[in-house]
């Protein structure tokens, strides 16, 4: 039997930062990825905040396939016929780019050669079914008939990690734990995209739209800018979509025909259609980390935070990737691979940005679950502006009294103020 020190399983972000750091300090690792190609089965919806790259990967992250730096972006307010929009460009932006938008068939294959170049070895067109155990342990995994030991096997196999589950660290996700994402990546010359987005040489732009994308379900529509193709698409989450009568590809297609977005796709030719799952159980769901002789990284492990502003995943894939591979060097140096001398790992998220964040924002997952924020808030805000700013030769009422009046369309003032007591406990 081939045995290797480390198995990593998934050529995703956070297998590939495992494998990368592992192997630059000489340990043997084995990347097994499913997809033909790392990056192949991959799906994001397109921006990667850096500073994970630069601090944990300082050698290598200049020459990584980043598309544009976000200098513009924007929460959009939809319903049918009207858009409300805030957007934010900052010169700050330009001068220290902090996000990127990205293509994972790109990225990730990039990343994996560093990480062959490194010394770490990458077989794609391999699925993992199960974990080799030895005396209560995992000592390996099993792939078709075949078995492949190692002292340490991290998963990094993504949202319904299948060896999390063998490993019985989780159960099957839960559909009010996850969201689904249907994306599409459309081409479009450089200077048309740079024209239409209102966008310097290279620079790019991020935009948030909620409301009319999702059709009123807890989710939303994101449409990001890169050199020459932009990504779109809806992630709702799964509990809704099922107790909805909306197909999810669905809301991809009529987010295109909004007026909104429909001059800004004109002639846009489809290159790349994918669905994806994302973990959206938040802290609670994301202990315990480790047991013996295994660890998860990335959304394997549930490191995926939606914020509703942001959607974050790849940065804490990359650093949970990195923090994994440093306990095991810990490990590696004792001799001793069991959960308790692993969870050096736990420690390591928990002291760094990455935890820290998931507290931060513990309560935000509830907040979002409000489905009045996905119909009735874009709503009102639509009708309330569009009222406010029309001038028909009538007389105007004050701003203060269209507000209350579209607001009380939509919601209760007892809705209202708890809303109101909800945004203050939970930002
Ligand atoms: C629609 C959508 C929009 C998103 N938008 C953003 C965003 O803008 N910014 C952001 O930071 N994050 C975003 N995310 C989240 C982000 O994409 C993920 O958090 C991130 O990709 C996780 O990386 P990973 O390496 O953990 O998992 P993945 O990238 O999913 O990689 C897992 C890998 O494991 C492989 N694999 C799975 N099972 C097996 C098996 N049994 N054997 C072998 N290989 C296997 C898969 O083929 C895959 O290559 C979004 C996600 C979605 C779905």
């Amino acid at each position: 039997m081939e045995q290797f020190e480390v198995i990593v399983v998934g050529a995703g972000l956070a297998g590939l930062a495992c494998a990368y750091h592992l192997a630059q300090n000489g340990v043997g690792v084995l990347v097994v990825e499913r997809g033909d190609y790392p990056g192949a089965k991959n799906v994001t919806g397109g921006r990667i905040y850096i500073q994970s790259l630069k601090t944990l990967l300082p050698d290598i992250w200049e020459g990584a396939p980043l598309e544009r730096p976000v200098t513009r972006e924007s929460l959009v307010f939809m319903n049918r016929e009207a858009w409300v929009r805030l957007e934010l460009a900052s010169q700050r932006y330009r001068r220290h780019p902090h996000s990127y938008t990205v293509l994972r068939a790109r990225f990730d294959g990039w990343l994996a050669e560093r990480a062959e170049e490194a010394g770490a070895m990458v077989v794609p067109k391999m699925t993992v079914d199960d974990l080799r155990w030895e005396g209560g342990r995992v000592a390996g995994i099993v792939s078709g008939g075949d078995q492949v030991a190692a002292a340490v096997v991290v998963a990094a196999d993504g949202a319904s990690s299948t060896l999390a589950r063998k490993a019985g660290l989780r159960g099957i996700p839960r559909p009010q734990d996850c969201a689904v994402g249907v994306k599409e990546v459309l081409s479009l010359p450089q200077r048309v995209i740079e024209d239409r987005f209102q966008l310097e040489d290279g620079e790019g732009a991020a935009m948030l739209m909620v409301g009319y994308p999702s059709q009123g379900l807890r989710g939303g529509g994101f449409l990001y800018t890169n050199r020459d193709t932009l990504s779109l698409g809806v992630v709702v989450g799964v509990r809704e979509a099922m107790d909805s009568d909306h197909e999810v590809y669905r809301l991809t297609e009529e987010l295109k025909d909004h007026p909104a977005l429909s001059p800004l796709l004109r002639e846009a030719r489809l290159e790349e259609y994918s669905a994806h799952l994302l973990p959206e159980a938040g802290l609670r769901g994301i202990m315990p980390l480790c047991t013996h002789g295994l660890l998860l990284v990335g959304d394997a492990a549930g490191l995926c935070l939606n914020l509703g502003l942001t959607v974050r995943g790849m940065d804490y894939a990359v650093a949970s990737g990195v923090m994994a591979a440093q306990a095991i060097e810990q490990a590696h140096q004792a001799g001793d691979f069991s959960a308790n001398s692993l969870s050096v790992y736990e420690s390591l998220l928990r002291d760094s940005f990455v935890l820290r964040d998931f507290r931060t924002f513990q309560r935000v997952g509830r907040f979002l679950n409000n489905p009045r924020l996905y119909r009735q808030y874009p709503e009102a805000a639509c009708a309330a502006l569009e009222e406010m700013l029309y001038l028909d030769g009538q007389p105007k009422e004050s701003f203060v009294k269209t507000l209350r009046r579209e607001l009380r369309k939509q919601v209760s003032w007892w809705e209202l103020a708890r809303d109101a007591w909800e945004v203050h406990q939970t930002l």
